[in-house]
Parts: C-alpha cells; sequence; structure tokens
C-alpha cells in the first residue's frame, strides 16, 4: 500500500479497524489469520513514544497525565448529579483506552454468562466457552509468595498463561490491602482467592493487565510483532463511512495533509 502526502490516494484494505483492544486483536487476528489478507489499521492518536515516557508505569492518574492520549471528553450536563459534567475519558493512540486506563482485570460472574448465552439463544456467549476464549488471551503470571497465597490463589483451570495479553497480580501491595482481608476473614465477609473464576463473592485481589509493575496496552499485547500484511497507520482520523445501502464498504480518513480513502478489498477486489 502506499499513501500519497499530497493527493487523495486509494488503498484497499479488509475492514479498517481503529486501534482499541478491539480494533488492534481484530486486525492481528485477520492478518494472522490462514487467508493472511491485507488489512489496514487506521488510528486517530499517535503510537506510545517519547512524548509520554512514564504512561505506562502510571496506573490511576494517567488519563489526567497524558493529556495527548486522552479525548478529553465531558458529558453534557447531568440532571441527576446537580447539572455537572462529568469527565469521560477515552483514549487517544494506539492501545485506545489501555493507554490511560487503571488496569483492572475484571471478569463477570459464571451466572451472568450463562444468562446472557441463554436469553440470546447462543451457547457461544456461555461461561465455558467465554473460559476457552480467555484462557488464548491471557498471559497469567501466577508466580507468588507464599505470604501473598494467603490472600489470592488464582485457579489456573479458568487462565491461560501462552496468551499475548499479560496479566498478574501487583507485587507491591498497598498496605491496608492485608489488613482489610484479614477483617474480612474474621468478621465471615469472606476472602476470595480469585475472583475472576465465575465466583465473585468474598473480598478479593484483583489482577491487572500490567507486566513487572508496567501497563500492557492493547498495542503491546497485539501489535508489537506485526505481520507485513498488517499496515498500521496513526495520526489518521476517519472522517466519513462510506455506505453502500447500510452496509460499510469503506472509510474516508485524514492525517496531516494525506487523504486516505480505503473500501474493503473483499468487496471491491475486482473495482480497480
Ligand atoms: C480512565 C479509564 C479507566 C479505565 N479503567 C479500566 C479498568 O481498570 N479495567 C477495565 O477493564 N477497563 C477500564 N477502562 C475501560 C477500557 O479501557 C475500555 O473498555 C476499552 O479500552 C475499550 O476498548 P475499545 O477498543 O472498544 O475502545 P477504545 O479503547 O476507546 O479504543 C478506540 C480507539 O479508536 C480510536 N478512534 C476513535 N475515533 C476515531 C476516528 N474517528 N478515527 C480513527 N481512530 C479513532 C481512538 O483513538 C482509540 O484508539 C477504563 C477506561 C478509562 C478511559
Amino acid at each position: 500500500m502506499s499513501l500519497s502526502n499530497t493527493a487523495s490516494s486509494k488503498a484497499q484494505a479488509n475492514n479498517p479497524p481503529t486501534a482499541g483492544p478491539a480494533g488492534s486483536s481484530l486486525a492481528a487476528r485477520l492478518a494472522g489469520s490462514k487467508r493472511a489478507p491485507h488489512v489496514l489499521l487506521l488510528e486517530a492518536g499517535q503510537a506510545l513514544d517519547a512524548s509520554n515516557p512514564n504512561l505506562t508505569v502510571e496506573r490511576w492518574s494517567a488519563f489526567m497525565q497524558y493529556p495527548q492520549s486522552n479525548w478529553g471528553y465531558f458529558t453534557v450536563p447531568q440532571k441527576f448529579v446537580d447539572g455537572r459534567e462529568l469527565n469521560y475519558s477515552r483514549g487517544k493512540g494506539l492501545g485506545g483506552s489501555t493507554l490511560i486506563n487503571m488496569c483492572g482485570y475484571t471478569v463477570g460472574p459464571k451466572d451472568d454468562y450463562d444468562r446472557w448465552a441463554e436469553e440470546v439463544g447462543d451457547i457461544a456467549f456461555n461461561w465455558e466457552n467465554a473460559v476457552r476464549l480467555r484462557k488464548k488471551i491471557e498471559c497469567f503470571d501466577h508466580d507468588l509468595t507464599d505470604e501473598r497465597r494467603l490472600y489470592t490463589d488464582p485457579d489456573m483451570a479458568t487462565h491461560g498463561t501462552d496468551g499475548p495479553v499479560r496479566v498478574e497480580h501487583p507485587k507491591v501491595w498497598e498496605r491496608p490491602i492485608t489488613m482489610q482481608m484479614d477483617a474480612a476473614k474474621e468478621c465471615g465477609l469472606g476472602v476470595n482467592g480469585d475472583v475472576n473464576n465465575g465466583n465473585p463473592l468474598g473480598l478479593g485481589v484483583l489482577p491487572s493487565t500490567s507486566r513487572k509493575g508496567r501497563r500492557v496496552t492493547a498495542a503491546a499485547a497485539y501489535l508489537s510483532d506485526v505481520p507485513d500484511n498488517l499496515h498500521i497507520v496513526t495520526g489518521a482520523p476517519v472522517t466519513k463511512i462510506l455506505l453502500e445501502g447500510k452496509r460499510a464498504v469503506g472509510v474516508i480518513a485524514k492525517g496531516g495533509d494525506v487523504r486516505i480513502t480505503c473500501f474493503c478489498l473483499a468487496r471491491y477486489r475486482n473495482a480497480y
């Protein structure tokens, strides 16, 4: 694919997604599939670079500290909170909101998954299948000291160890955590060694999407080693979705003085 930086240029690719976890994983999986189609990943923001060097070690306040990686949205005034406009941060850049989120790795209860599957009449949504798929995604570091295991004990039957998304329990815990958990034990609230194993009841320690204390973005997980057929363009906000009837068949994106018009190759294979 070549892009001209002066005039409108046309690129062909399959399904151009943007680069949050949804788009990054979709693009990487599509490009890595057997048929190895050309995939174009368009991202409005930039890649993590020297302008935000500490972003990967900042967990709770990255969304405030790195405005260049945040769209900076606020809601309209909210009637039921005294008309306040609430922070509605969204990440901007390769990795999407995983650039600025709080890295909490939470999984819903088994009963919810099974109920969703029942309601939509599709077992693909049930707990068993969700665990099967999640095991492919996760690279869970379950190396814990004996002392930590008093409070957390991952049920490895429900976790994966070879996937692209690194998950771990923080090595350093805030001091009150163990005190709170001792209190939960004493008062009968119960300590849950793995809140992500389908039963979230009790007090438990939530793992995070991080490695050795550093944030793992969706870009780090899915876009760090990409094949030649995955083309990533940053600084390219999509400005228009091209429709054919109700079907999206392409997009127009802009970046600097580049204009990219992109059509789904599968649809337009013979058109150019
Ligand atoms: C402050 C904060 C804290 C959070 N904490 C947690 C947490 O602890 N645990 C958790 O599980 N989740 C958390 N989340 C939510 C989680 O990060 C999101 O649910 C997840 O990233 C959504 O993924 P996505 O791919 O759907 O969208 P996003 O991650 O938002 O990615 C969308 C991408 O599309 C790009 N884009 C948007 N418009 C255009 C356009 N016109 N053209 C080109 N590109 C465009 C954006 O720049 C972005 O890169 C948090 C989110 C925020 C903002």
